[in-house]
């Protein structure tokens, strides 16, 4: 197949299949699986058809229940229905799930999966909440990359109604759901001549229908209703081979292996991991790094894991395997071993065989990092001298003991891929900017290319770190950017706060947006940071974006002058193809919005290259000292937790400093003054007509209105300059805006709607 290559997202390639391959899709948006619903509205609202030739019918539910309770319906009433979501709204599924399953009706869910909330909430990435419904029935299909999400959407599409059993398709939330890779993605009319079209009329027969009358959902007795159970088994034991067929036919079609069980590594490996999920990209990279120094490894990534088939999980292992180790990314408190552990304990004692050693391990919970050097730790673990049988790895286990150390710092990832990492502000245009980077080098050139986002759940006004990676292979690289052959700082105030340049490989590229002279720069960066330019002989470039924004009349947006530069220092693209490209992409995202806007972002990549500057580097930087000034003396809990997080070193912290139970003492809030913003705004006391609003709207909480007596007022300084209060019923009170500096994150709102701005 020479199918059309697009760069693009783990949830836009899986609702292009369920797009294409259903009549209904009930919706209700979760975190990370929101986009899938809302992609699939907005390509219903421009019509686009189906396989069936109609447009898809998507219906907004009141929860995720609610969702799940449509889909049963839906199907019930005859129609292909699919339906997306994660975590807790995966739960909420559970009871239909039974039901749909019950009663053999052909649907699929698309889970991006993510964490449940245990001790605490989390909105990212491991496999609780799927591992939570493998009883229910559902075929749980899985997914490890973008690539992947494409071909196996379909798979799973084309077996449930040819097979009659619902399926789950999952991917790891955010790693896979947000990650946007360079993928081919396959046609319509390729889909419409794999799918089983006689399956298709046969479900449709079985719909409720006036005319032909029948009685479900009944209730049943003791005496009737195990049978009755076991009544669908033949189902479920058809099942792996139907899968296992339109593997095969979509292999066929994409020139993609796909089997249940897919083996990658030495074919007379001595050591092999089982894995399922984003983390395998990783182990076949590391697989293929320790193999090529001469190790006998190797990885089997699940595909089907329900039903599981033993026959075709043995068929995958290599006879050669002495030892192997079971990674599971979720965590079943209390139990002999999590979920794939068990089920691969279970294969053997089902196959007969003997065991070879048998390892289980934790790893990735929330989004966790999976790097190679922890994977590397993986597999020495089954040749150490004293092996964990159970561990964990990827974090510090002080407390039960049981984290593998991860001691060496073990490189997989192949050479020659360009590595750029951007540190921006929540909100600020940065992460919207590299998507369309990306995508523009992804769609213009023969690259490959991978974007990942990391972000906290605070969203607008948090720190945003795009990670975006360039090649000309496909890209596996399911972890963040630790060598970074470029890095932008898109906030001069971050070089206060955080480690920018940590991990920037010697000879990179630096790129600040500052409006700093070079003698500034002595006062503005902290020692160590200068020393760090100084000492890995870094290019370092600065542009004032802020002021170039202002005079074309962007206010603070600053995208596009930063990506102007990007383009012109990474030179993944020749700088006049890039600029030509960059524009169109105004054209095409501002065109809506009026010739103003897309002349204004024009102006804006105009002016950028004639004030990008690149800074000498002064010897005397080779000794300069200092760095990131010391937070202020605080309690045990911000000392040790609040302070490493906001820092960005939370991975660094080990189990005990944590409490059990997940609870935490309060007013801490006051303790996270970051004072990130560029521009601050200023109250005109002359001007204001105390209403308000400018408080009101602060998304921050940054604007407090004050109210005070003359008796209240004494001894306040000078500068505290106050008015008296407007109405009758404030007589005697004087008036003041205060804002807060180190809260405001400048995003301009109390501006906007200031009703006596000038
Ligand atoms: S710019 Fe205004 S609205 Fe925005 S965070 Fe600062 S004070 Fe609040
Ligand atoms: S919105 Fe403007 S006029 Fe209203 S209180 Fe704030 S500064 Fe004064």
């Amino acid at each position: 197949m020479n199918g059309k290559m697009q760069t693009i997202d783990g949830n836009t390639a899986a609702c292009h299949v369920a797009y294409g391959m259903s009549e209904v899709a009930t919706i209700y948006p979760i975190t990370p699986s929101s986009p899938l619903g809302e992609i699939a509205d907005a390509w219903a609202v421009a019509g686009r058809k189906n396989i069936f030739g109609e447009t898809l019918n998507v219906k907004q539910m009141q929860s995720e229940a609610g969702a799940a309770g449509a889909v049963h319906g839906s199907l019930v009433g005859g129609a292909v229905t699919c339906t997306f979501t994660a975590s807790q709204g995966l739960l909420l599924k559970i009871p239909n799930m039974y039901k749909i399953a019950g009663e053999l009706l052909p649907s699929v869910f698309h889970v991006t999966a993510r964490s449940l909330s245990a001790h605490a909430l989390s909105i990212f990435g491991d496999q609780a909440d799927v591992m939570a419904t493998r009883q229910t029935g559902f075929a749980q299909i899985v997914s490890s990359s973008v690539q992947e999400v494409m071909d196996l959407a379909l798979v799973a599409h084309l077996a449930t109604i040819e097979s009659s059993v619902p399926f789950l398709h999952f991917f790891d939330g955010f790693r896979t759901s947000h990650e946007i890779q360079k993928i081919e993605v396959i046609d319509y009319d390729d889909m419409a001549k794999l799918f089983n079209w006689d399956a298709y009329w046969a479900f449709k027969k079985r719909a409720i229908n006036p005319e032909r009358p029948d009685t479900r959902g009944t209730a049943q007795n003791p005496d009737i209703y195990f049978q009755s159970r076991e009544a669908c088994n033949k189902y479920y034991l058809a099942t792996p081979a139907i899968v296992a067929k339109y593997m095969e036919q979509v292999s066929t079609l994409t020139g993609r292996t796909y089997n249940l069980f897919d083996y990658v590594g030495d074919p007379q490996a001595e050591r092999v991991v089982v894995a399922m999920g984003s983390g395998c990209e990783a182990i076949e990279e590391t697989v293929n790094a320790m193999s090529a120094q001469g190790e006998k490894v190797g990885l089997v990534k699940v595909r089907l894991y329900r039903p599981f088939d033993v026959d075709a999980f043995f068929t995958a292992l290599p006879a050669s395997a002495s030892a192997v180790t079971i990674l599971d990314r979720t965590k079943e408190p209390g139990s002999v071993g999590e979920p794939l552990y068990t089920d691969v304990c279970a294969a053997y004692i089902d196959k007969g065989m003997a065991p070879p050693k048998i390892y289980g391990g934790r790893y990735g919970l929330s989004s966790k990092e999976f790097t190679p050097s922890m994977i590397k730790a993986v597999y020495d673990n089954m040749t150490a001298s004293e092996p964990k049988k159970r561990f964990t790895v990827g974090i510090n286990d002080d407390v039960t003991h049981m984290s593998l150390p991860v001691a060496e710092d073990f490189k997989a990832e192949p050479e020659g891929n360009i590595r750029a990492k951007f540190w921006g502000l929540g909100s600020d245009g940065t992460v919207g900017a590299n998507q369309s980077a990306i995508k523009i080098i992804g769609d213009n050139t023969e690259k490959y290319a991978q974007g990942y986002f990391a972000y906290d759940s605070k969203k607008s006004g948090g720190i945003t770190i795009s990670h975006l990676r360039f090649g000309d292979v496909p890209i596996k690289s399911t972890y963040l950017i630790n060598e970074a052959d470029f890095v932008a700082c898109h906030n001069p105030t971050y070089v206060n706060i955080y480690d920018i340049l940590e991990g920037i490989r010697e000879g990179g590229t630096f790129l600040l947006n500052c409006p700093w002279s070079a003698e500034e720069m002595e006062e503005q960066l902290p020692g160590d940071l200068r020393k760090t330019i100084h000492d890995k002989k870094l290019k370092f470039f600065t542009v004032d974006a802020i002021k170039i924004a202002q005079d074309v009349g962007l206010g603070g947006r600053i995208n596009m002058i930063m990506q102007t530069c990007f383009f012109k220092l990474a030179n993944v693209l020749p700088i006049e193809e890039a600029i030509d490209l960059l524009k169109k992409d105004i054209q095409k995202t501002f065109g809506k919005k009026g010739d103003h806007i897309v002349a204004m972002n024009i102006s804006a990549v105009d002016n950028t290259l004639d004030n990008l500057i690149e800074v000498d580097i002064p010897e005397s930087w080779g000794q300069a000292a200092g760095s990131i000034p010391p937070k202020p003396e605080a309690t045990d809990y911000v000392e040790k937790i609040m302070y490493p997080v906001q820092a960005l070193k939370g991975d660094d912290l080990p189990v005990s400093v944590f409490p059990p139970d997940g609870v935490f003492p309060t007013s801490t809030a006051r303790y996270e003054k970051r004072g990130v913003a560029v521009s601050v705004p200023e109250w005109i006391s002359s001007e204001c007509i105390q209403c308000n609003q400018c408080s009101f709207i602060c998304p921050h909480s940054a604007i407090i209105p004050i109210l005070a007596t003359d008796d209240e007022l004494k001894g306040a300084p000078d500068t505290f300059e106050t008015v008296p209060a407007v109405g009758k019923a404030l007589k005697g009170y004087q008036f003041r805006i205060q804002v807060n500096a180190l809260d405001c994150q400048g995003c301009g709102n109390c501006v906007d709607i200031c009703p006596a701005k000038n």
